[in-house]
């Protein structure tokens, strides 16, 4: 009987011992997850000895958030709110009131480029439901007036909408959700990871070999050759976030039209761009302040475009890579924090703003 703990014991010290010289290598330990969520696929890829539960912790933040600012789910705070014109927050939902306020400072920052409340106009195209249509003018012309981010109002604990209002998050949700994978990554000791929330990047840390985590800026000419760039960004403990009129369209009568909308016009912003990417650090806010801008820019143009990012007084610094209809790539980088490798094959002209 003696023998036979004796035995038990030595196995589970050696069990133990085993486990304490071999621990889990942080930089090799990794877990990739696939989440489908915002009607997008978002890749996750976490390091660290806690890694797989830091993975699925991420997937639980992004389903949160997701069932509090979707537009198509009826039951979502967001659903609510457009439904009732104004909204009591419960102790689960008083992150609306965070995105909501970053919402109305992005609106005011960008002259009204970013307006959330573009949502009756983007239902208007169809691209809430898929449903693809160009809506009649007289349609616009009763829709516009709807179209005022100033109207919204936010409490902490309520918010409230214009009469007829409705808002759509669709420009800034997944930037705000890869900001809060931010707090999860400190929770869990997690000392690398890159996370794509479908063109929404947060590069966390550097790669296992020291190295910059490297991330392709598609080719807006070849959407759907995955390899075809205008260049690669090399990054280190930062967000960057792509819009791209290549991303979401349908076309009628050979005419193309994308789902960034112009809060002007009520038309898919026609500005001379093809895509926009901006990077900024991880500070708080960074990530939904990329997805935000990234949509807004675009709409605005090359133009003026720079002039929002050389006039940026107050605030994160962020940088900026514009791909231009007439085949320019402009590179303006105010961050220090990222290299721009171009690729030469693209055919592009390589530009760089000051
Ligand atoms: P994606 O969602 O493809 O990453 P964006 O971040 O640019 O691209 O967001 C585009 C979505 O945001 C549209 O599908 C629409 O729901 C909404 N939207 C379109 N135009 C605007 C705008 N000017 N301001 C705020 N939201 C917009
Ligand atoms: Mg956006």
């Amino acid at each position: 009987m003696k023998g036979r703990i004796f035995c038990l014991w030595t196995a589970l010290l050696l069990a133990l011992t085993g486990c304490a010289m071999t621990p889990a290598d942080p930089d090799t330990a990794r877990e990739s997850i696939q989440v489908i969520a915002m009607d997008t696929a978002m890749l996750i890829t976490t390091y660290g000895e806690r890694s797989p539960a830091a993975a699925y912790a991420c997937e639980d933040a992004i389903r949160e958030l997701e069932a509090l600012f979707s537009r198509t789910d009826p039951d979502s705070a967001v659903s609510r709110l457009n439904a009732a014109g104004s909204l009591e927050l419960s102790e689960e939902e008083t992150e609306l009131a965070g995105i909501l306020r970053q919402a109305g400072q992005y609106y005011e920052e960008t002259g009204g480029a970013f307006d959330i409340t573009v949502a009756p106009v983007v239902s208007a195209w169809g691209f809430t439901t898929d449903s693809f249509q160009v809506p009649a003018q007289s349609e616009l012309d009763r829709l516009l007036p709807l179209v005022d981010g100033s109207a919204v109002t936010v409490e902490d604990r309520a918010a409230a909408l214009g009469p007829g209002q409705s808002i759509d998050l669709g420009a800034i949700a997944k930037g705000y959700a890869a900001g809060r994978l931010c707090t999860v990554f400190n929770e869990y000791d997690v000392p690398r990871a890159l996370a794509d929330l479908g063109g929404n990047v947060l590069a966390w840390g550097d790669r296992p070999d020291g190295t910059p985590w490297r991330v392709g800026i598609q080719d807006p000419a070849h959407p759907d050759d995955k390899e075809a760039l205008v260049g690669v960004l090399e990054l280190v403990d930062a967000f960057a976030v792509t819009s791209g009129s290549y991303q979401r369209y349908f076309e009628q009568d050979g005419k193309r039209y994308h789902h960034i909308i112009d809060p002007a016009t009520g038309k898919p912003a026609d500005s001379g761009l093809t895509s926009v990417t901006v990077v900024a650090g991880t500070g708080a806010g960074n990530g939904a302040m990329c997805d935000a801008y990234s949509t807004a820019l675009f709409t605005m143009g090359e133009a003026k475009a720079l002039e929002f990012w050389r006039s940026r007084q107050n605030g994160a610094l962020f940088s900026l890579v514009l791909v231009t209809e007439d085949g320019r790539v402009v590179v303006a980088d105010q961050t220090g924090r990222f290299a721009f490798v171009p690729s030469e094959e693209s055919g592009y002209v390589y530009e760089t703003a000051s």
